[in-house]
């Protein structure tokens, strides 16, 4: 009898846990893998396009994709930008998806949540080893509070830029459970996240205070830099145009995009402009993955 009824708890505990957790957990890959993930898109005014000095002529497309990215390493998991609406108001958003007014000249929409899509894949908020943003403003910080667990990889500039008063670049209803995260302060060129060389982070500022990219070396695809928003649309790098009036810092900008020109030369690197449509349609998005 008492034997039984412990089986019967045994069972109640499992089904418990399973209820929790995704479909099947993730197992840690042999190698590094980057899954990319659709946390929805922005609808850019033509003001807003001619904000990054290029007319809507030049760039065609002028909705740019809001992609999140999970890095899975033998060690552990980084969550790479986390989306523009957070998963609760995506949840209770009517059919067509959820809406909100990044700025006058963005408009964004999300149809998805950045957990079911981690779900699907076996890995919970909760999983994640590490949290970083290439920056801090509304389009790449909008779950942020999911991955409070984490380990926030981030500049110290950045994080005080995040909490200042009165930022109307940022929404800190969106990184409120962030301020007592545990944090590593990133105050080098570069940080190596898994300590192998396959996930660096390096300092790309002027956007933002702390605006940072990330260099993955795939061993099938190559070396590849998520750069985060470095460049929002391609001809602005192909035409050497000046970065935004409203950057934290212009010249800033432009000296970081002259530094990484060079690293990726050197590295031979291929770049990703996180918010280039085109790039981003031809992309492989999750379950399948890049490794
Ligand atoms: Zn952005």
């Amino acid at each position: 009898m008492r034997r039984s009824a412990f089986v019967c708890l045994m069972l109640a505990v499992a089904a418990a846990l399973a209820a929790q957790a995704p479909a099947s957990k993730a197992t840690p890959p042999k190698a590094l893998r980057l899954y990319v993930l659709d946390c929805g898109l922005l609808n850019i005014s033509r003001e807003g396009v001619e904000r990054y000095h290029v007319t809507t002529a030049e760039v065609g497309e002028t909705r740019m994709p809001v992609p999140c990215f999970l890095v899975a390493h033998p060690k552990g998991t980084l969550m790479w930008d986390v989306g523009v609406i957070p998963d609760d108001d995506v949840e209770k958003a009517a059919a067509g998806g959820a809406r909100y007014d990044v700025n006058p000249t963005a408009a964004a929409v999300v149809s998805r949540t950045l957990r079911s899509q981690l779900a699907a894949i076996g890995y919970r908020p909760a999983d994640i080893t590490y949290v970083a943003i290439s920056h801090a403003h509304k389009d790449h910080t909008a779950n942020l509070n999911q991955f409070a667990g984490a380990t926030w990889l981030t500049p110290r500039a950045e994080r005080e830029f995040m909490w200042k008063p009165n930022n109307e670049r940022v929404e800190p209803r969106f990184f409120s459970a962030l301020e007592k995260s545990k944090w590593v302060p990133l105050d080098k060129d570069e940080y190596d996240v898994f300590g192998d060389g396959a996930a660096i982070i390096k300092a790309a500022p002027g956007h933002t205070p702390g605006h940072q990219v990330l260099v993955l070396k795939l061993a099938k695809t190559g070396k590849v830099m998520v750069a985060g928003d470095l460049y929002h649309y391609p001809p602005e790098r192909e035409f050497h145009r000046a970065p935004p009036d409203n950057e934290f810092s212009v010249q800033q900008s432009a000296a970081s995009r002259a530094r990484i020109e060079e690293y990726l030369k050197a590295t031979k690197a291929s770049i990703w402009i996180e918010h280039e449509w085109a790039a981003n349609a031809k992309l492989r998005k999750a379950p399948q993955y890049y490794e």
